[in-house]
């Protein structure tokens, strides 16, 4: 079975949808692309991921990751890719050239990354972990410290890694107990133990950059007495080159259910020294930049395998022979109405996604490199309301569609051999780390609608209401439009409920949040069907628009309504719930 990157479907998004020439045109760092660049960077990729990553993603999953004598090894193959993949400039697609990446927009560095998390999502763990550590220290670190840890992060010499999780501090990074102590030479030392902490040690690089919390002495309890401390495995001297070992080990790996090529590690720090990032008590904030892209990457995550599983599943799906059509004839799988609803529901959701996916990409792009600070402050409050959405609704629909992967393929999906049940286990990850989902939920319905002041919420809504009013003269998809009126005029309401109930019952209802969040993935993504509808029409491309209106006619009719029960399961609230004694639950 063969993985085929969905270059098409990318071409078209980024050409025909969302028009990228003319949305970043205007934005000085991208003057020197064009789109031809773009696809030509999106086709090397491409064959990057189908020729180097897949074949050692199932070796990789057999074989997982050594722990020996406190050195960490990866599978086979993995250590020759990375270089490979450092030496393509693939770690700096979109790095700041002035540190040796090519500059490229992130939006496409978003597309080359659901290549590699579809192909080999372990793998990807790596570099998406290095790339969101430069990103962190990139805005927030001093310049010394960019000018020194940066170019060797991008030619991918040293890796990077995210410290935060500690045994007893998991979704509440408020209690945690590492420390660090101010030194007279302007560094800290720091002490504590990490736990999971993904490409916490590894065989890929010689040396890894941890960005880890800590708390200094006298800081204030909970989220505002936290530091982020960038934090180098091998010391580094004045010119660059590797000093001694810094007091940063590892002291286990995790043996887990997927991703078993990504080495999880138990790090303990002892006396390591380490430079601040950003100001004291303000490393939530700082590592929020981290953690930000790091949660729309992992959201990429459930993308990617969720077309590989889509892929995978329609392959056999042709093939394999079992029942009767309508007619009495013999047939294969692939005309059953029960394995087209499972195909067509991961095209539905997927589809949409990577629209989004596209979309988010250009309101990075637009914060960090827009000229204008009108322009890129609005971009990064779409992308501070849109995260969690990402993040939550793309793994829990990528882990779906993993599992329908396994569904069509019946008692073959469910061993070993085809691989299906691989992509199962990687997916299920994503919807834990970087914040559960359910984490996410709640700071999307909390943080993010109902203490806004800005209503950003709002700028959404209006969105959704320029597609509907730029389309209402054409006289197609109407069965899309009316559905999606009615889908964001139900959301309207629950929001408004929401925000009412918010000032008197926060906690409670909170166990509505996901249903919420949920409820806004699928009013979103119809916005994006719509749109992608729309343009596929004007694309001129027949085969193309053909698939599109099926997988949207699915969507519209079957999947889309779910938000109307999504809303009435919210404002049902949970009262009941919450009030039962412990023992009734
Ligand atoms: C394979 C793997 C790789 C990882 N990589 C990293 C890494 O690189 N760096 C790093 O720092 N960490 C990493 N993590 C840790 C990961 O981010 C945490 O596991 C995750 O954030 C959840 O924390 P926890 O496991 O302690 O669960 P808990 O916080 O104990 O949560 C348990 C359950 O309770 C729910 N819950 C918790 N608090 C609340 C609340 N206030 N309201 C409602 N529900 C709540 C959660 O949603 C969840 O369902 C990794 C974990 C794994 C398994």
């Amino acid at each position: 079975m063969t993985y085929k990157a969905p270059l098409e479907e990318m071409n078209f998004l980024i050409k025909d949808v969302f028009k990228i020439q003319d949305t970043l045109g205007d934005i000085e760092a991208f003057q020197d692309f064009d789109e031809d660049l773009y696809s030509a960077v999106l086709e090397e990729s491409a064959k990057f991921s189908e020729n180097i990553l897949f074949p050692i993603n199932r070796s990789g999953d057999e074989e997982g990751c050594h722990f020996d004598n406190g050195k960490v090894t990866t599978p086979k193959g993995f250590t020759q890719a990375y270089q490979e993949f450092a030496q393509g400039g693939w770690l700096g697609v979109s790095g700041d050239p002035e540190f040796g990446g090519q500059g490229l927009p992130k939006t496409i560095n978003l597309l080359t990354e659901e290549m590699v998390y579809a192909t080999n999502t372990s793998f990807c763990l790596y570099s998406s972990l290095t790339s969101g550590a430069y990103h962190a220290i990139h805005a927030h670190a001093s310049d010394e410290l960019k000018s020194t840890y940066l170019p060797p992060m991008l030619e991918g010499r040293w890796a990077g890694a995210m410290g935060l999780t500690e045994p007893h501090a998991g979704s509440d990074l408020g209690i945690i107990k590492s420390k660090a102590v101010p030194l007279e030479n302007g560094q800290y030392r720091l002490n504590g133990t990490k736990i999971f902490i993904t490409g916490g040690d590894q065989d890929l690089t010689e040396n890894i950059i941890h960005l880890v919390l800590a708390k200094l002495p006298d800081a204030p309890d909970g989220p505002k007495g936290i530091s982020l401390f960038l934090v180098p495995k091998v010391k580094v001297n004045v010119d660059g080159s590797l000093g001694e070992s810094n007091g940063v080990s590892a002291g286990s790996i995790e043996h887990k259910m997927g991703i078993k090529g990504s080495a999880t590690c138990v790090m303990n720090f002892d006396n390591a020294e380490g430079y601040l990032v950003g100001k004291e008590n303000r490393g939530l904030y700082a590592m929020f930049t981290m953690m930000n892209l790091e949660r729309l990457s992992i959201g990429i995550q459930g993308i990617g395998l969720a077309e590989t599983s889509y892929q995978l599943s329609k392959e056999y799906a042709l093939e394999r022979k079992q029942g009767k059509n309508a007619q009495g004839e013999g047939t294969t799988i692939l005309q059953h109405a029960d394995v087209r609803r499972m195909l067509l529901s991961q095209r539905a959701y997927t589809e949409p996604a990577r629209a989004l996916a596209v979309f988010m990409g250009l309101q990075i792009d637009k914060q960090y490199h827009h000229q204008d600070e009108a322009v890129s402050k609005k971009a990064a409050g779409m992308m501070a309301l849109l995260t969690p959405v990402a993040k939550a609704f793309f793994t829990d629909k990528g882990f779906e569609s993993c599992n329908h992967g396994v569904q069509i393929l019946g008692g073959h999906g469910y061993i070993r051999e085809w691989g299906m049940e691989q992509l199962v286990r990687d997916a299920k990850i994503a919807q834990i780390y970087e914040g559960t989902n359910g984490i996410q939920a709640q700071d999307f319905l909390s943080r993010k609608i109902c203490l806004d002041k800005r209503e950003l919420i709002q700028e959404l809504f209006q969105l959704i209401d320029n597609t509907l009013d730029k389309n209402s003269h054409l006289n197609e998809f109407n069965q899309l439009k009316t559905e999606l009126v009615k889908v964001k005029k139900c959301v309207i309401e629950t929001t408004d409920w929401l925000k009412q109930a918010f000032s008197e019952r926060s906690y409670e209802i909170q166990g509505g949040a996901v249903d919420y969040l949920h409820a806004m993935g699928h009013l979103i993504y119809g916005w994006l069907w719509l749109e992608m509808l729309v343009a596929a029409e004007s694309s001129g491309n027949e085969g193309l628009l053909a698939r599109k209106k099926l997988a949207a006619a699915f969507f519209t009719q079957q999947l889309l309504p779910q938000a109307f029960e999504l809303c009435r399961r919210v404002k049902q609230g949970y009262q009941v719930v919450m009030e039962a004694n412990e023992e009734l639950i």
